[in-house]
């Protein structure tokens, strides 16, 4: 084994782990990724890349691996009423044209980044991705991670973006915080845009083909809907709270199923439009949402958390993955001059740099998560209290880390 090789351990093979393998690949470098899953795919659902994190990845020269993967670039918002009526439509300034808010099938989002992380032909060797390697716990100042098979792999950094239910975070934080219900879930449907077009009622009100996102506001629930897959796909995300939800049970997983029985009745105040486009879809999950207050840290000896295992926050503003991008973004950047073997010191002064940058912006935008989940008209339905575009300009005008980083200084 060569000893100057920088040795890079990732867990977790999600949006935060390969988004950060596709950043640190370089010369001198190894990236080994541990997914716990042997199948390694993605849920059937939507997920949208805002402005900022659309940038990262183009300035990452990945802009003709992510065209392949057919994202839709999303035109902005329409804000429907709850009776179905059209109340508001802003549209998004357009960027360039990789930098924009693009919306993307989950499984094609991880297999672009997949690509990006594990491909030969771009800057340094392939990462490899060690499937059906569940960690167990780490040791922070050795860099260590067992497996559940009792393996121990070492490195010089340790990146543990073991998600929401991380099993790392305790051994960073030093105590066992977990994700705490939020009161909301979230129905997901992915339905053919074929079968929606082919509905009369819906076709009166908009063509699910387009490329915006349109929401349908209610007081204390909400349906986000938008195309996917280049408009092949029609992608739905209903939000309710759970005192209202008329299923026995809901889940920390991604993979229960819910009702659509259930789902029409917690809808049956919306407009007819919108309760066909539910009975379009083949199949209907159901996630009870659960976020995180912010940690007290996320770094410790040669560990970070990043991603959901460090801020996992609720997807009202659809941050999530983008905020683990920029997690990755300023790994990137902060470790830039490293292409050896470093010290455990200059592990540990880089990742309180990356710290410092990321800690006050991804817990902000964890707290305007949740008060955008607030309800969002008055209660008689009458005016719209919730501005969707709130904060966009704080959390999509962001040009990376160390910009960041020296605009704070001079603040
Ligand atoms: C309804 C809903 C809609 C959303 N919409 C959006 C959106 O539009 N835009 C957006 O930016 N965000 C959105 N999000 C949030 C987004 O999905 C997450 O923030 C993002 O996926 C986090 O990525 P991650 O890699 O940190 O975690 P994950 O995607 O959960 O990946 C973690 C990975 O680690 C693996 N793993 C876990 N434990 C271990 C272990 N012990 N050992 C080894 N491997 C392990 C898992 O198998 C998984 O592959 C949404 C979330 C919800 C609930």
């Amino acid at each position: 084994m060569d000893q100057s090789i920088f040795e890079i351990v990732i867990v977790g093979g999600g949006i935060a782990g390969l988004a950060a393998a596709a950043g640190l690949r370089g010369p001198g470098r190894s990236i080994t990724i541990l997914e716990q899953s042997s199948q390694h795919r993605e849920i059937g659902a939507a997920i949208s890349l805002q402005q900022n994190a659309s940038k990262i990845l183009a300035n990452w020269g990945l802009s003709d691996i992510l065209r392949r993967y057919k994202g839709s670039r999303d035109q902005g918002f329409r804000v429907y009423n709850a009776q179905g009526e059209k109340v508001r439509e802003i549209p998004l300034s357009r960027g360039t044209p990789d930098a924009d808010r693009v919306v993307y099938h989950r499984v094609d989002l991880l297999d672009a980044l997949k690509e990006a992380a594990l491909s030969p032909g771009r800057q340094g060797p392939p990462a490899k991705l060690r499937l059906a390697s569940r960690a167990v716990s780490c040791d922070c100042a050795a860099g260590s991670v067992t497996l559940e098979d009792g393996t121990v792999i070492t490195g010089d950094l340790v990146i543990a973006a073991d998600g929401i239910h991380s099993n790392l975070r305790k051994y960073v934080t030093g105590a066992d915080v977990e994700a705490a219900p939020t009161g909301i879930s979230a129905y997901r449907i992915v339905a053919p845009v074929e079968t929606l077009n082919k509905d009369p009622d819906i076709a009166k009100v908009f063509d699910p083909a387009e490329t915006w996102t349109s929401m349908v506001m209610g007081f204390d629930r909400r349906v986000i809907m938008g195309p996917c897959r280049e408009g092949s796909l029609f992608s739905v995300v209903a939000l309710v709270p759970d005192e209202h939800m008329h299923e026995t049970s809901s889940s920390k997983s991604w993979t229960t199923q819910g009702s659509l029985e259930h789902l029409s009745e917690s809808f049956n105040v919306f407009a007819p439009w919108v309760n066909k486009i539910f009975k379009a879809a083949p199949s209907l999950g159901l996630w009870q949402l659960r976020d995180l207050d912010p940690l007290s840290t996320w770094i410790k000896g040669r560990v970070i958390l990043i991603g959901d295992a460090a801020h996992a926050m609720l997807p009202t503003m659809g941050q999530g993955a983008s905020q683990s991008i920029e997690d990755a973004e300023a790994l990137q950047a902060f470790f830039d001059d490293v292409s050896q073997k470093p010290t455990a010191d200059q592990v540990e002064e880089r990742l309180r740099e990356t710290f410092m940058c990321r800690y006050e912006r991804a817990s902000l935008i964890q707290a305007y998560s949740r008060q955008q989940a607030q309800p969002a008209t008055t209660r008689n339905g009458q005016s719209l209290t919730l501005d969707p575009v709130q904060f966009q300009d704080y959390s999509c005008k962001y040009e990376g880390a160390k910009a960041w980083t020296a605009s704070r200084a001079v603040c």
